[in-house]
């Protein structure tokens, strides 16, 4: 029933706008407009190098949740992409959120503070307000944008103005419901949630057909590093996501010198292996740990105390890492600090 209408609709919406000849040639155009509509990057950075995806859509209808891809990147209900940038340093320095097509702003917020949501506290305080500061676009043939979590005071497009593919709309923050900074993108076509991975075919579960609506393909990366670094203490999520614990100098006379690494995707039973390097060459921690759990966001770290009879010697120390899944190494990091 709501098919015939949408259907009729269409058509009649059609016969008025473009006064095609008849109806069938009006059904096959609108089918080949929802079709045709593709997609830039909703974000100026590249992918894999400064900024990385770190959710997509949720495609199971049940509480449990999954991505387009069978993989575990998303949680329950998440109706968009998530594209991130490293941390609130990138954040504070901006990084433009840039219009996915060309169209026609419909509405804007901006105000809302850029404050992490780290708890349940915090996800009441956002309540109505979940995406933030954000830009919605209506680009025609039922097709339209939305991005959410923008740094705060940086919107700069206004409702009723046109924008151009690739505009910038405003900056990548981490307004509303945001747990790290990035931006949150929802494609709807016709009212209707559409992930950009999948097109309009099928809106429920995972490995089905698909027809992308992305200009160039966007590879699917399950699992990455975000940041690695050293500090002198048990680093913890929050100052990660600030930016901190990135110094290349650290004090000999510290309490603890530990190597960090922070990742995305990581799963049960995957290999961390990490090692230690003294300035001397010497290896002082080698080790080989399989994950107990799976986890979106991961902060994993080693460390040796400075003491009397082993202490921390002045030089270049170095921490390798590796995530190994099966025979495959999914990340490799290198990082050195300096101690003084
Ligand atoms: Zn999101």
């Amino acid at each position: 029933m709501k098919k015939t209408f949408l259907a009729i609709a269409t058509l009649v919406f059609l016969l008025t706008v473009i006064l095609a000849i008849n109806k069938q040639s009006n059904i096959t155009s609108a089918q080949s407009a929802g079709n045709s509509f593709k997609l830039g990057l909703p974000i100026n950075c590249t992918l894999g190098k400064d900024c990385f995806i770190m959710h997509y859509l949720d495609r199971d209808p049940s509480p449990a949740a999954i991505d387009f891809a069978c993989g575990q990147l998303t949680y329950d209900t998440h109706n968009g992409t998530d594209f991130a940038i490293p941390d609130e340093r990138a954040m504070a320095k901006g990084v433009a959120v840039k219009a996915v097509a060309s169209g026609k702003v419909l509405r804007i917020r901006d105000g809302v503070p850029d404050i992490r949501v780290a708890d349940q506290t915090d996800k009441s305080r956002v309540q109505g307000i979940e995406c933030g500061n954000g830009v919605v676009i209506d680009h025609g043939n039922g097709w339209q944008s939305q991005y959410c979590h923008l740094r705060q005071g940086s919107v700069v497009v206004k409702p009723n103005t046109s924008v151009a593919s690739g505009a910038v709309l405003g900056m990548v923050g981490e307004s509303g419901l945001a747990s790290f900074p990035h931006v949150h993108l929802t494609v709807r076509y016709q009212d209707k949630v559409v992930d950009p991975f999948v097109g309009t075919g099928s809106s429920q579960g995972c490995n089905v057909a698909r027809q992308p609506l992305w200009q160039k393909p966007l590879e699917y990366v399950p699992t990455g590093l975000i940041r690695a670094g050293f500090a002198s203490k048990q680093p913890e999520m929050a100052e990660i996501w600030q930016g901190q614990l990135a110094e290349t100098t650290l004090a000999k006379n510290n309490p603890a010198l530990l190597f960090w690494v922070q990742a995305f995707g990581v799963r049960q039973g995957d290999e961390e292996q990490f090692r230690l390097i003294a300035p001397d060459g010497k290896t002082v921690i080698n080790s080989k740990q399989p994950l107990k759990s799976t986890h979106r966001v991961w902060l994993s770290y080693v460390g040796k105390k400075n003491s009397a009879s082993q202490p921390l010697v002045p030089g270049v120390w170095r921490g390798e890492y590796r995530l190994v899944r099966g025979n495959k190494v999914l990340i490799e990091s290198i990082r050195e600090v300096q101690l003084r």
